[in-house]
């Protein structure tokens, strides 16, 4: 079986096209969707994320700040600030880039973005909303790949869809996508995580597997049945002797897997391109709800 590449950026690149116009009507009623961007300390890898962030933003010509704050700052100070972005009608989507230093609850920081603003889709309100089958904003990431099963016409009704991790970002919220009685959705839905006895066992089941734990290659060619459609989500740093001092992994082992699955995503390549695409459709889709509701903004 011939395995096919499942690549985000042609995905990334016709939602991107799609959103131009709709930046275009809001420019000519004065509107720019900007994106306020918090970012606690100096984690390198937050650091490119939001770099990447703010990049996208320009090139659809969406403004997005960086509010940079030290690495000791309070729970006082953050909130404060998010305070002051939740009232700034120029700001359509607040971002706090995770990971927080040990010393913020990201809960109390999450829950503190309006969720009228709350363009990551993190909010409690607009998790409690995705589980009623009632989306406002959807996180990124599993909105991301229903957009890559959709472009590639990988069906998932009727499906048994495997997801490896349970945290909010990514595995639950993609349950919660995948199990809805709708078009995209209607699968049946195991959800596998670190109380998971014998991970094989569900995954040699999966007509689509969904690896989003964290821990690189592993997922193997012999933990899958053939045809399955494979969604790596991970992106591991792994240290070696290359010029940058590591290489991105994702949690399959795609080499293993090419000739058995359907298709798989590739890491890096596949479902990054479309995490920052879905974080400028929010903060579009934010900025028309404004509009509608003038008042309500
Ligand atoms: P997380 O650490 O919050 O959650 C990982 C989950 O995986 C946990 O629920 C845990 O129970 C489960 N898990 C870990 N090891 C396991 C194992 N051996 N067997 C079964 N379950 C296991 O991580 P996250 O924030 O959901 O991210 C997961 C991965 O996806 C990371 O590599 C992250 O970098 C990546 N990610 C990528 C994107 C993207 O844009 N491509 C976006 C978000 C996250």
């Amino acid at each position: 079986m011939e395995t096919l590449l499942l690549k985000g950026k042609p995905v990334s690149d016709s939602i991107r096209l799609a959103l131009a116009p709709r930046v275009q009507s809001l420019k000519e009623i004065g509107i720019i969707p900007k994106l306020a961007a918090i970012i606690v300390g100096d984690d390198p890898a937050s650091q490119v994320y939001v770099l990447n962030k703010t990049r996208a933003f320009e090139k659809l010509n969406c403004e997005s700040q960086t509010f940079r704050l030290d690495v000791g700052s309070s729970e006082k100070e953050v909130l404060t600030l998010i305070d002051t972005l939740n009232n700034d009608s120029s700001v359509y989507g607040i971002l706090v880039q995770l990971p927080l230093p040990n010393h913020l609850d990201a809960k109390t920081i999450l829950h503190a973005v309006s969720s009228k603003k709350d363009v990551d889709g993190f909010h409690p309100k607009n998790l409690g909303l995705l589980l009623e089958g009632n989306p406002n904003f959807i996180p990124c990431t599993p909105q991301g790949i229903l957009e890559i099963l959709k472009h590639y016409d990988i069906p998932v009704s009727g499906r048994h869809a495997v997801i490896v991790g349970r945290s909010n970002i990514v595995g639950k919220p993609m349950f919660a996508l995948l199990a809805q009685k709708y078009e995209m959705g209607n699968a049946t839905v195991t959800i596998c995580h670190t109380g998971t006895k014998d991970l094989a066992l569900h995954t040699k089941q999966a007509d689509i597997i969904i690896a989003a734990a964290g821990s690189p290659n592993m997922i193997t060619g012999d933990m899958i049945k053939e045809g399955v459609d494979i969604i790596d989500v991970g992106i591991n740093r792994v240290e070696d002797n290359s010029e940058k001092g590591y290489t991105l992994m994702g949690d399959v082992n795609t080499e293993s897997v090419m000739g058995i699955a359907n298709s798989v995503t590739p890491v890096p390549g596949g479902v990054g391109p479309m995490t920052i695409t879905m974080l400028l459709v929010n903060t579009v889709k934010s900025a028309e709800k404004c509009v509608e509701l003038v008042a309500g903004c």
